[in-house]
């Protein structure tokens, strides 16, 4: 066991639970965190990577540096002129989580992810996934020298399929009328064959994502940004970003803590409706389509824990249609950024917030770049085309054309 008396509460009720419990969620669907004892003595310690300056944040007391594959250190750099101008804001950050090792933030919570099986001396591990998921804990798995299963619903593209494939992992395609259905089932079967089958918004996971604060509080020289806003599924990442920064603040270490801004799409929005409609409950979503598809969980399990923080923190939260989708796409890659539609979604939902005056015009906003674009470029397909078709006879008279000179 960890040497350090780490625990596992449920984020609604505080009920307690050992560390190294295998469910990732409460028998009633609520979410687990880790509670790291004495954080408010917590101090930064010196050490090359984050995982050792911040060590007394977090529930290991080591990690081996031969499970990472190079995760973090990503930029946090300005917006730009271009999107500065189309959101409105000012001070508009973008940290950029897009070149990552599998091009997506989810390989910090894989790190800790096997980290955790390591602990366990488990040798093989499990994630439901349509796509980054998979994909991340293959490749961690990989670097650790675990199996890996991976649960896919049948309608998972055969590329996504493939790039888990690669690392070795066992892909099992699910024939099952429903994603939710499926998950459940399966879910249900880990107590059974004793398999840690991870979720996006599992305790190990989260104390992952943790590190992303730590790290924008080192790279803000202390600074604490007014928001940050989140494209949000299975609800980890954006609880994770705020564990860190909340554990900053009970450490002394800040004084205050960042609004968040749940960003999802229109089509399938059960945590940002809930909110905008006043309710405490995640207002479920099922047979939606969307572009978005990194972010489609219908029914996050633990949602109702970002709901209720939203009221709680007043966070913002704003939906986007499919058309903003494709616009913000488009804008982030003529600004330089190559990011998934997912990922694209924050852009119009900071602007729309800009518009309505919730965010002020001083405020300085962080967008999180989730996902590379390489991941899915279907999206393309709906985008203008500019080649130019020449030939060596026409090359000449074409480049004329072109650039506009004169013969
Ligand atoms: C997983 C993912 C998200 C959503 O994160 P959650 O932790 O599931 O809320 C957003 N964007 C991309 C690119 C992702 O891979």
């Amino acid at each position: 066991m960890s040497e350090k008396r780490v625990k596992l509460q449920s984020t609604l009720s505080g009920r307690e639970f050992p560390f190294d419990i295998i469910e990732e969620f409460t028998a009633d669907g609520e979410s687990l965190e880790v509670v790291v004892p004495e954080i408010t003595g917590a101090k930064i310690r010196s050490g090359r990577f984050l995982w050792e300056r911040f060590a007394d944040f977090l529930p290991f007391s080591s990690v081996d540096s031969g499970l990472s594959l190079g995760e973090g250190n990503t930029p946090l750099l300005e917006a730009g002129k271009l999107l500065e101008s189309y959101t409105g804001i000012r001070h508009l950050l973008l940290k950029n989580e897009t070149v990552n090792p599998t091009w997506s933030f989810k390989d910090r919570g894989s790190l800790f992810c096997v980290r955790m099986a390591k602990e366990m001396k488990e040798k093989i591990t499990a994630t439901i996934s349509t796509g980054n998921m998979g994909n991340s804990l293959a490749a961690y798995g990989a670097r650790a020298g675990l199996n890996v299963l991976v649960f896919v619903p049948a309608f998972t593209p055969s590329e996504k399929i493939l790039a888990m494939n690669v690392h070795g992992a066992t892909v099992i395609k699910v024939d099952a009328p429903d994603y939710s259905l499926m998950k459940n089932k399966i879910l249900g079967l880990a107590k059974e064959f004793s398999l840690r089958i991870v979720s996006g918004n599992g305790p190990i996971r989260v104390e992952g994502y943790k590190l992303t604060a730590f790290e924008m509080f080192e790279q803000l020289n202390g600074r604490v940004p007014d928001f940050i806003a989140v494209p949000t599924s299975a609800c980890g990442h954006i609880r994770g970003i705020f564990k860190g920064y909340r554990e900053l603040r009970e450490a002394g270490l800040i004084e205050r803590i960042p609004k968040m801004i749940i960003v999802q799409a229109a089509n399938n929005s059960p945590v940002v409706s809930a909110i905008k409609q006043g309710k405490n409950h995640i207002i479920p979503f099922s047979n939606f389509k969307t572009v978005a598809e990194a972010i489609t969980g219908g029914n996050p399990a633990g949602g109702d824990e970002i709901v209720q923080k939203a009221h709680r923190y007043g966070w913002l939260a704003e939906d986007v249609t499919e058309e903003e989708i494709i616009e913000s796409h488009q804008i982030f890659a003529r600004a330089g950024f190559f990011v998934e539609p997912a990922t694209a979604t924050s852009l119009w939902a900071v602007k729309k917030l800009r518009d309505q005056g919730k965010i002020t015009p001083d405020a300085t906003v962080v967008l999180m770049l989730t996902g590379s674009g390489l991941k899915d470029m279907d999206i393309l397909r709906t985008q203008p085309q500019s080649t130019v078709e020449s030939s060596l006879s026409t090359i000449h008279a074409d480049l004329h054309r072109i650039l506009n000179r004169n013969n």
